[in-house]
């Protein structure tokens, strides 16, 4: 996973903030530590100078004194055993013990802790613009769709289910959870849906990305042509937990948007990590847009949820101006 530099620039930026916490953190407990039980900080002075003598008689040969260290140490690490009790505790001296905070392994390597934060920046810069604002699933109004029927359904019945599917989607979500196709004309829910899940998800701690097909694309594009070898948009994509693609068939077509779509299908559906797709187009449409093994994938590997109705945007519209 390569992140460019100002994305490591910044997560070293907060790690060195972690270190200072976590070292303030540690001086704080210790000196409650000592103040309640003044002996115990004697005994750690006691130990450090015995540790400095014995290392000295070591050198010296002396092995009498070594011994008679070494019997000195053990009563005094008894004593302090019998002050913590059953209480013993040790306190976190480091944020992170595998680097001590230093954020570098000792074989010189960038720890997993400073990763993790790089990965969180990349994934927060990717998502700045997830419009979440007001779309719930407690406020997707069913008030806006008809008991007229349409086939065999009526556009109520199929948005209430439709509803339900996205809420228990959204509970039980894990990062191999099913992939969803929503399909439908403008208007019908399905950005709200797709947003209400994302809150949801993101709530639970989870990795989310939200995108537009043609803001994804886009960024796809800088990366790979910016040639600055940085990898870490093509890595939150093609590795988020869980990936809302909205609008797919709005994008411009170019070989680069149709291979882009392809890897991100691909990619995602070979890791078992799951996907929401958004679309205005029907599925014959998804044939003709799309190269066979796009359209295959989709088709053959997402849950179709067709939407039903009338433009909901368009209805509170009316009503707004109904009401003046
Ligand atoms: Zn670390």
């Amino acid at each position: 996973m390569g992140f460019n530099s100002a994305v490591y620039q910044e997560a070293f930026e907060i790690k060195r903030r972690r270190q200072h916490n976590a070292r303030l953190r540690y001086e704080k407990a210790l000196a409650e530590l000592y103040g309640a039980n003044p002996r115990l900080e004697e005994i750690e002075r006691e130990l450090r100078g015995i540790g400095a003598r014995a290392a000295i008689a070591a050198i010296a040969g002396n092995e009498e004194v070594v011994a008679s260290l070494r019997e000195s140490a053990e009563a005094l690490k008894a004593e302090k055993d019998a002050i913590y009790g059953d209480d013993a505790f040790e306190i976190a001296e480091y944020d992170c013990e595998a680097c001590s905070d230093t954020g570098y392994l000792p074989n010189g390597q960038i720890c997993d802790c400073v990763k993790a934060i790089a990965k969180e920046i990349a994934r927060k810069k990717l998502c700045e613009e997830m419009p979440i604002g007001d779309s719930r699933f407690d406020n997707f109004d069913l008030d806006f769709y008809s008991d007229t029927a349409v086939g065999n359904t009526t556009p109520k019945k199929r948005m209430t289910q439709i509803l339900r599917v996205c809420k228990e989607f959204a509970e039980n979500f894990d990062s191999h959870s099913e992939n969803l196709l929503f399909l439908g004309g403008t208007g019908l829910g399905k950005t709200h849906l797709s947003l209400a899940i994302a809150g949801e998800v993101l709530a639970g701690n989870r990795n989310v990305i939200y995108g537009s097909i043609q803001n994804l694309v886009n960024k796809l594009s800088a990366e790979t042509f910016s040639y600055s070898g940085s990898t870490d948009v093509s890595d939150s994509i093609l590795g988020c937990e869980l990936l809302i693609i909205d609008d797919l068939g709005s994008e411009m077509s170019t070989s680069f948007s149709q291979s882009c779509i392809y890897n991100i299908i691909n990619t995602r559906m070979m890791r078992g990590l799951s996907t929401i797709i958004s679309t205005n187009l029907t599925l014959e449409e998804i044939e003709k847009q799309y190269t066979a093994r796009v359209a295959s994938r989709i088709i053959g590997n997402y849950t179709l949820l067709q939407f039903l109705g009338a433009d909901v945007r368009q209805q509170k519209a009316i009503n707004a101006i109904n009401r003046k």
